[in-house]
């Protein structure tokens, strides 16, 4: 794990890593190779800081704190890009230990401070008008599948950290006299966060350029919002992209390249799916490895966040009248399209 440089004197970076990476483990020091880490950024202008995102784990903790001790820099402001808890896992540790008041954007808010809200039903009918385990029914996943991935997020991602300040789009904050732009960018999340500096072409938007689309879980990845999202990002002029877990994209024509190409599979992405459920109705799982089958690892986690895209991709067809579930004799759930989609026969 090693410090980066970010370009401009902007400061530094400690790049993110993927499910199956090294990280320790802050109960019994040891190393696990399930879990990832976002990549953690620090804005520096003299003697203050501004972090953005904070990785998971002591061992990115003590590497961040270690280089604020011998840069003698001290942080004024966390800011989360979203409320994943690879990104949020160690704000807790700036905010207790350190004082720093952390900020995020108030639509993910209540998931940041209470995780376990993801599991309750009114609350996710309420704002996102269906609920996780309804996805998981659509996605044909099981109830045990549910009830594992309720363990899954008690025993590894259940960091509730408590917000001080929220940040909307337009905001600026402030790290000595550098202006930082908030802009929200939601797809990835409802409140998913993008940090722009104009001046110098940097722009930091968390996982908001993840390919597969908005990612993990539906419904709370919304792939019109990341659309919507990404074309506003394609318009900003960048030289330096800073994300979540793989390299930052470095010059101006690779930054407009990554994300015309990321837009453009998008709408690819978007155009086979209408096609095929327009054919034959098809699952979520039929789907997502027609569209990722070739690109995605072989990891169980990879092959979720795949269809998590093509299910939050499918919602919003439904939403506008472009698609519906059918439930088979089998018992399994189908995707069609719009008037044509009737019950099928066993
Ligand atoms: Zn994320």
């Amino acid at each position: 794990m090693s410090i980066k440089r970010l370009p401009n004197d902007l400061g530094f970076y400690l790049p993110g890593t993927l499910p199956g990476s090294a990280q320790v483990s802050e109960e019994d020091g040891q190393e696990r190779g399930t879990d990832m880490s976002s990549a953690v950024y620090v804005l520096v202008q003299g003697r203050r800081c501004g972090i953005v995102d904070t990785g998971m784990g002591i061992g990115v903790f003590r590497t961040l704190t270690q280089a604020l001790h011998r840069l003698r820099v001290f942080p004024e402001w966390v800011l989360l890009t979203h409320d994943h808890y690879d990104h949020v896992a160690n704000a807790g540790w700036f905010r207790d230990e350190m004082g720093v008041p952390i900020h995020c954007h108030e639509g993910d808010l209540p998931l940041i401070e209470q995780p376990l809200r993801v599991f309750d039903e009114d609350y996710m009918l309420r704002t996102h008008g269906v609920s996780l385990r309804q996805s998981f029914l659509e996605m044909n996943r099981s109830e045990d599948y549910y009830q594992e991935y309720i363990d899954r997020v008690l025993r590894d991602r259940f960091y509730p950290v408590r917000i001080d300040a929220t940040s909307e789009d337009g905001d600026i904050l402030e790290v000595g006299d550098l202006e930082v732009e908030i802009l929200h960018t939601p797809g990835h999340s409802p409140g998913s966060l993008s940090v722009y500096i104009p001046r110098f072409g940097t722009l930091l938007a968390g996982d908001t350029p993840l390919w597969y689309g908005p990612g993990r879980p539906s419904p709370l990845g919304d792939f019109r919002a990341w659309v919507d999202s990404m074309e506003r990002l394609l318009l900003l002029d960048t030289e330096f992209i800073g994300w979540g877990h793989s390299a930052p994209t470095l010059g101006r024509s690779r930054c407009r390249r990554f994300m015309n190409n990321t837009l453009r599979r998008a709408r690819e992405i978007e155009d086979a799916i209408v096609e095929e459920i327009h054919h034959d109705p098809q699952t979520v799982d039929e789907l997502a490895e027609l569209i990722y089958g070739d690109n995605v690892r072989v990891l169980d986690e990879q092959r979720e966040i795949g269809e998590d895209s093509v299910h939050s991709l499918l919602g919003g067809l439904r939403r506008e009248g472009r698609a519906a579930t059918v439930v088979g004799g089998d018992g399994v759930i189908r995707w069609c399209s719009g008037d044509d989609c009737e019950p099928l026969e066993g």
